[in-house]
């Protein structure tokens, strides 16, 4: 199967008209995953844009995404401020709102300023590299034209936008699941989910025989409402999903917790998940290996593995517990006594490297379960 690009996929709509609209500036927000919350014209060609979270407290992830259009070509000062954080992301910018480099910046007591040129044409300024939620439904639609794989609504968001779950099934029991944006501004997280997943579902021989033992599910994209809000963190009522695997109020992890357990009610077993999220470094955060998992050693031997394949790059394993908190890597251990882990990408991490990382980490899994010993758990 072809590596589909993201440049590709692009499709982006609008909503009317939510533009900060200054005499000869505007700064355009009608776009999915747009988020600018205010703007001030300070003088001629300066202007401050002020960034303000879903709610409080929040993790520190200032999410921003607009377009810039002026009616004739100009040179223009940004600066941006932040309500309750600091900054986190250096802006990206983009003449199209796919290809996207990284913009000059200085950043000074919490105050990000770049300047610009601009024109009729728009310039894209983005946190991050944007990725909708119509981006993730054409992959999965395009994914699904081979027979094997299926691309279905596992449920809606608190706002009604569909879930969309991918998955294969083969001749056993055993299921590999795989999650990815609870927080929608971690698109480093969801840059390694895409090949990830893609080495998974390809023609290659291990994959196929990969998915004769094993079943894979995929729900890439968790919080859709997050997403299209360009939120900081949170679901559309304020609450960080990855906090929510122990009470179950929010529809979006409570579709996967019932789907899990349809499937377990049906005899299927949960094998392992990995759920994939961004932050400072890349780091896998995993389950203790004597927290009583089956297998005990196989994510280890896994990274440990992966790590090999890198001289140059240190797989980070780090081992946590914490049952109080309702994180998805917890619930899915605690519940299934299967291992799970949390995929971290650098914020600033080379894209290349998330892709080329992600394939061989696919690559690798998949012979570490094929290879793996009941027995001796390794
Ligand atoms: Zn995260």
């Amino acid at each position: 199967m072809k590596r589909i690009l993201f440049a590709s996929l692009c499709a982006l709509s609008s909503f009317g008209s939510l533009a900060c609209d200054f005499s000869s500036v505007k700064f355009e927000h009608d776009f999915a995953a747009a988020r600018l919350d205010q703007c001030k014209q300070i003088n001629d060609s300066t202007y401050q844009l002020t960034l303000i979270p879903e709610n409080t407290p929040i993790n520190d992830s200032p999410w921003y995404a607009f377009k810039v259009v002026a009616d004739k070509p100009t040179d223009i000062k940004v600066i941006m401020k932040v309500v309750d954080g600091h900054h986190r992301y250096p802006p990206k910018i983009s003449l199209d709102g796919q290809n996207w480099q990284l913009q000059k910046y200085r950043l000074r007591k919490n105050k990000l300023s770049f300047h610009l040129k601009v024109s009729e044409k728009p310039t894209w300024i983005s946190a991050q590299e944007i990725l909708t939620n119509e981006q993730y439904y054409q992959w999965g639609k395009y994914l699904a034209q081979q027979q094997y794989i299926s691309q279905e609504v596992l449920g809606n968001s608190t706002q009604d936008r569909p879930i969309y779950k991918i998955e294969t099934k083969g001749e056993g029991k055993d299921w590999l699941v795989i999650l990815g944006r609870q927080h929608p501004p971690e698109i480093t997280g969801a840059l390694a989910i895409f090949p990830f997943t893609e080495t998974l579902l390809s023609d290659s021989k291990l994959a196929s025989k990969f998915r004769k033992k094993f079943n894979i599910l995929v729900i890439p994209n968790l919080n859709p409402d997050g997403v299209q809000l360009g939120n900081w963190r949170h679901n559309a009522n304020g609450i960080d999903l990855n906090r929510s695997w122990k009470s179950f109020d929010q529809v979006e992890s409570k579709h996967v917790d019932d789907y899990l357990s349809s499937l377990v009610g049906k005899n299927q077993k949960m094998r392992m998940a990995v759920d994939f999220h961004s932050t400072k470094k890349d780091i896998f955060y995993t389950m203790p290996s004597d927290y009583g998992m089956e297998q005990p050693y196989l994510v280890e031997t896994w990274l440990n593995s992966l790590d090999k394949q890198y001289p140059d790059f240190n797989v980070i394993q780090q081992p946590g517990n914490n049952p109080g908190k309702g994180v998805f890597k917890q619930y899915f251990t605690d519940k299934y006594n299967a291992h799970a882990i949390t995929y971290e990408m650098g914020d600033n991490t080379d894209r290349r490297f998330i892709n080329t990382l992600a394939v061989s980490a696919a690559n690798t899994l998949m012979t570490t379960l094929l290879n793996s010993d009941p027995i001796t758990g390794k």
